[in-house]
């Protein structure tokens, strides 16, 4: 065999086949680093010319940068140096086979090695080849061949498909390559804190987390976010934002702690092991400081390879039907009014998590709008809809007309939605709850979901969803997803649209103003009320419609000497908009 590109894998792997028994008739080798490994690990071995090492070899391992691997391949080809008959294995972890198709059409027998290791280029690497896994992705019939070189280098061969190359390369990528900069990040900051040898204290740590995830994958978290800690995780994030300010070299520390926050914290409430307010409290606690929140992602990014399919857009009942009559397994449904934003795809995306099937509902409801309110001016963009939740993996779109959602005109029966109803939203439109619970299980007896997901921006209609559910024995999981905002805080909306240039800088206002109540949860009920209020006052753009901390269940005013999760709701009038949002707070007394 020859070798070309006698770097750090080349030389310790010609070295593992020549132990093995093959003879290795020459390596290339440009640098002086190349050349002395070839002294080192393959004595006696002759330094040649590629075109030579090609020629005389059976079997050609081409250890090259993955960047030139196309470009050498075809190179030969071009000087016509490929055999019929030959064996060419390359070792680039994001190739397959076909970046050897020049070869193969010359005759030459296609096959693909990628350890998965890294290597120092010395003997060490030797002993570590024993056992060390290695994708083999080859034809099939050939695939034999590379199973047998991985067997005598010592290695464990698993096959691997050509289409799965360059996700297998990006997730060892993301575990070995990002590991690096998350543990040197902690080694910052310890060292920061003053700790002497970071690497040596938080050897038995990481070590017996890496153990522990390797055997057991996302049930070893423990920690702050697991235990539903935000006050922990929001002091954490001050902290690192502190020391960034001051030293510009940790600047890269806020943004990451709190984007693997937030995904730690949704993935241990997707498995179910986080309540849905904890979930919100501690995503309220990573995006305190918005400026240097990870903006929104665009959905078009989402998927990025592969265009996504289009959902099937379904306009009537019938046709509705039948294409869930062929759905199997699980569905999901998420209901929306249209004019999507993010944090609709949210709610998508976690439907998506947890159902084999997603329908999105796009419909602006008339029956939950009262007279002289914005059924007409209300955004509807549906081609603009279909391509976003196309992008987030949707299976279908049922957007119907009035006339099909109520052929006989408004409905005489209604969902009569009790007492929750009448406050807060309620207290300003009466009516408007009645029509929300109507159109809601109307649309779950028409799309007939296991899971119904709602977002925690409509607090109360959560609340009253979960209580319909329950007291109507609807038979559906009611699942609610945390509030997506903008970078700057402000909650998307569908009706931010409506908002002026000054507008919507009054409308960080309510963002503010749940920072400010935060600041003064340790004051209990009313000072951290009278915080919210004096912060909103000093807008003037800003109309306040109520303000309230209330039980995240019944939506009733929390007592004064309240402690715990309790939610701080807000309504105001920017501009000739209404806005609402709202803030899980954990309330405590500072004895
Ligand atoms: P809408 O189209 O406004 O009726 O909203 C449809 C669903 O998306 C409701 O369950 C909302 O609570 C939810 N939703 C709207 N905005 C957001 C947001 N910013 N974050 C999370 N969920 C949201």
């Amino acid at each position: 065999m020859g070798v070309v590109g006698a770097g750090r894998v080349g030389a310790v792997l010609a070295s593992a086949l020549r132990a093995a028994g093959h003879s290795i008739v020459g390596a290339s080798a440009v640098s002086q680093d190349s050349r002395d490994r070839v002294d080192a690990l393959l004595p006696g071995v002759p330094v040649l010319e590629v075109p030579d090492v090609v020629e005389r070899a059976e079997l050609v391992l081409l250890t090259v940068p993955d960047d030139a691997l196309a470009g050498l391949v075809q190179g030969i080809a071009d000087t016509g140096g490929w055999q019929a008959g030959q064996i060419v294995v390359h070792t680039a972890g994001r190739f397959g086979t076909d970046v050897l198709a020049p070869a193969q059409r010359a005759g030459a027998i296609p096959v693909a090695l990628h350890p998965a290791m890294t290597f120092t280029g010395t003997s060490i690497d030797l002993a570590r080849l024993v056992g060390c896994p290695f994708a083999v992705t080859a034809p099939a019939p050939v695939l034999p061949i590379g199973q047998a070189l991985v067997v005598e280098i010592g290695g464990e061969p698993v096959a691997l498909p050509e289409a799965a190359r360059p996700l297998y390369h990006a997730a060892l990528a993301h575990g070995a390559n990002h590991l690096v900069t998350l543990v040197t990040q902690a080694m910052r900051v310890l060292g920061r804190a003053g700790v002497d040898e970071p690497g040596l204290y938080l050897g038995p740590l990481l070590t017996a987390a890496l153990d522990g995830t390797l055997r057991d994958g996302e049930l070893a978290l423990t920690g702050p976010v697991l235990r539903g800690d935000a006050g922990t995780v929001a002091e954490h994030v001050a902290t690192l934002a502190e020391i960034a300010a001051e030293d510009a070299g940790l600047s890269d520390l806020p943004p990451a702690y709190r984007t693997l926050a937030r995904v730690t914290t949704q993935r241990a409430w997707s498995a179910g092991r986080l309540t849905d307010s904890s979930a919100q409290l501690l995503l309220d606690a990573v995006s305190e400081a918005p400026a240097v929140d990870v903006p929104a992602r665009p959905a078009a990014d989402d998927d990025a390879a592969q265009p996504a399919p289009s959902p099937v857009l379904v306009r009537t009942r019938a046709d509705l039907r039948e294409v869930l009559d062929r759905q199997r397994g699980t569905r999901a449904v998420v209901m929306t009014m249209g004019a999507l934003h993010e944090g609709h795809l949210d709610l998508v995306r976690e439907a998506r998590r947890r159902a084999d099937h997603v329908v999105v509902t796009i419909f602006v409801n008339p029956l939950q709008f009262a007279p002289g309110e914005d059924l007409e001016a209300y955004p509807r963009d549906l081609e603009a809809d279909l391509a976003k939740v196309a992008g987030v993996g949707a299976d279908v779109v049922f957007a119907p007309d009035p006339q099909t959602m109520y052929p006989n005109g408004d409905p005489r029966v209604r969902v009569d939605p009790g007492p929750v109803a009448s406050v807060l939203e309620g207290g300003t439109r009466p009516t408007h709850f009645a029509g929300v619970l109507t159109v809601v299980l109307k649309l779950l007896h028409l799309t007939r979901p296991h899971v119904a997901l709602f977002g925690h921006k409509d607090a109360q209609q959560l609340a009253l969803v979960r209580a319909m559910v329950r007291d109507l024995d609807v038979d559906v999981e009611v699942v609610g997803v945390p509030i997506r905002r903008e970078a700057d805080g402000l909650a998307m909306s569908s009706r931010n649209a409506y908002l002026s240039d000054a507008d919507r800088s009054a409308a960080l206002a309510l963002s503010a103003a749940f920072k400010a109540a935060r600041a003064a949860a340790g004051g209990g009920v009313e000072q951290v009320l009278a915080a919210a209020r004096e912060r909103l006052a000093a807008e003037p753009g800003v109309r306040l419609d109520y303000l309230e901390l209330v039980d995240p269940g019944t939506m009733e005013p929390v007592p004064a000497g309240a402690s715990g999760p309790s939610l701080l709701v807000v309504a105001a009038w920017v501009g000739t908009t209404r806005l609402i949002d709202n803030t899980i707070l954990d309330l405590w007394k500072d004895e």
